[in-house]
């Protein structure tokens, strides 16, 4: 393994970050809060002073004076991308040549010698690039310590620990880009492809033997069914999941498996690391101290905590290349109302629930005019419901819900042909909605697009050919 000198020298800026994010830990939320909130009119200010975009976007807004966020006007993927030269704050970053760096990008290397540049996939079709200088990258870092820290994963005098990452197979995605980047020779990394076939799969992870796994959840439950199926055997004692929801079923598949509970991190290309919940799994702690998160309606009005919100604002506090202040990301999430017991200051997210183009919204079962929403996951937990079920992934639209299920059992086949819509008419109507028509078929394996960077649609609203979709919750990734 070659490592660069400036890839060194981030990683070890990173640890001393990490060093000093630690220390938050002790403070108190009100201090927490101040701090973010300085982090906050500092991004701003500098955004309007360095990005031709953000002065006009601000125009008339006096940034001189002290300001709320909900002053400012919001942003979005499509707005930010159309005028992408416009929103950097260096001018050379062209979007057409971080396009052609990413096509040819390899290892851990840099746009002129400063530059890493990721693209995530498009909800909608609409593909994102992502660039950060050397000063946020080592934030990245910094807070991927921060992560490791808090499931268990830290270097070791002697043997080395050896994690197996499972995501994407590109070196543009965020997934893939940090483990190249951390990778100084602290630990053994292996990253596998979440498009393998499991056999493929299960042979590479029974010859490494990880330590610590990292896939996404829906490639955990996979494998923990064949782990508990005796068909898998390996013994990692930290399971940490990513970039899809995880749902309670597919923790308890995990825990089941290898008798841990999965830790649960959130992140996407535009902030690979908005949390991840503590060894008390009361939820996601939100790195306050580096991200800004504002749950909101549909209107983009604040909503109380323990309340899901039908979207979020992004605030990257620490990106001064490409700023992203006020970004729209339609994952809906709740707050919790109260501190987790571990003591740290960081908010917790209760639920992440998804996507919120993903609802269904459904005729009302008490005839009054009207659609009712009804989140995917009562779909999910249908599914789940059924332990024969070793994947699946649904999808709907206004002439019903379309769901394929791999069952390998023949006799559950048969069971949850029969069980599966009868629950799914209950649960929708428990919801006041008017079940729709449902497809239920089995087939024999799923495909993971490359494309969609292996993630699986669990439950998504139907989209147009030649449009990939993003997951929910994506993250180192
Ligand atoms: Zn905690």
């Amino acid at each position: 393994m070659k490592v660069s000198i400036p890839q060194a020298s981030d990683l070890l800026s990173g640890v001393v970050i990490a060093a000093r994010l630690a220390l938050h830990d002790r403070w108190s939320a009100q201090r927490l809060a101040a701090y973010q909130a300085g982090l906050f009119r500092q991004s701003v200010r500098h955004a309007a002073r360095s990005s031709a975009f953000y002065r006009e976007h601000f125009r008339g807004i006096d940034l001189t004076r002290p300001f709320r966020s909900a002053d400012l006007p919001v942003t979005n993927k499509r707005m930010l991308m159309e005028r992408f030269e416009q929103v950097v704050t260096d001018p050379r970053l062209r979007r057409r040549d971080l396009e052609r760096h990413l096509a040819s990008t390899t290892g851990d290397s840099m746009l002129f010698g400063s530059y890493r540049v990721v693209a995530s996939g498009g909800t909608s079709g609409l593909r994102g690039i992502f660039v950060y200088d050397r000063a946020a990258w080592r934030v990245i870092l910094a807070n991927t310590i921060r992560w490791q820290r808090l499931i268990g994963i830290a270097p070791q005098v002697g043997r080395r620990m050896r994690i197996c990452s499972i995501g994407a197979d590109n070196p543009m995605h965020m997934t893939s880009r940090i483990p190249l980047s951390g990778d100084v020779g602290l630990f053994r990394l292996r990253h596998l492809q979440a498009t393998d076939p499991l056999p493929q799969l299960i042979a590479a992870l029974e010859s490494f033997q990880p330590d610590a796994l990292v896939p996404y959840p829906s490639v955990a439950a996979l494998l923990g069914r064949e782990q508990i199926a005796g068909r898998l055997r390996i013994a990692p004692r930290v399971v940490a999941t990513h970039s899809e929801l995880l749902t309670p079923e597919m923790a308890r598949l995990i825990e089941q498996a290898w008798g841990t509970r999965p830790f649960n991190h959130y992140g996407m290309t535009e902030e690979p690391n908005i949390g991840s919940d503590c060894s008390l799994h009361a939820g996601i702690h939100l790195f306050e101290d580096t991200t800004m998160i504002e749950v909101v309606d549909e209107d983009d009005r604040p909503v109380p905590d323990g309340v899901m919100g039908a979207r979020f604002l992004l605030t990257n506090l620490y990106n001064r290349v490409q700023p992203l202040i006020r970004y729209e990301v339609t994952d809906m999430l709740c707050k919790a109302p109260s501190a987790c017991a571990c003591g740290r200051p960081f908010a917790l997210l209760e639920t992440i629930g998804g996507r919120s183009e993903d609802m269904l919204r459904l005729p009302r079962a008490d005839g009054r005019p009207g659609l009712v929403p009804v989140t995917p996951m009562v779909v999910g937990l249908a599914v789940e419901a059924f332990l024969g079920v070793r994947e699946y992934a649904a999808e709907h639209d206004s002439t019903g819900i379309r769901i394929r299920l791999v069952v390998p059992d023949s006799g559950e086949r048969h069971a949850i042909g029969t069980a599966l819509p009868e629950r799914l008419r209950h649960d929708i109507a428990a919801h006041g909605g008017v079940p729709p028509p449902l497809d239920i078929r089995f087939v024999d394996s799923l495909e993971r697009s490359a494309q969609r960077m292996g993630k699986l649609n669990i439950v998504a609203r139907t989209r147009p050919a030649g449009t990939p979709g993003e997951a929910a919750a994506a993250a180192p990734n």
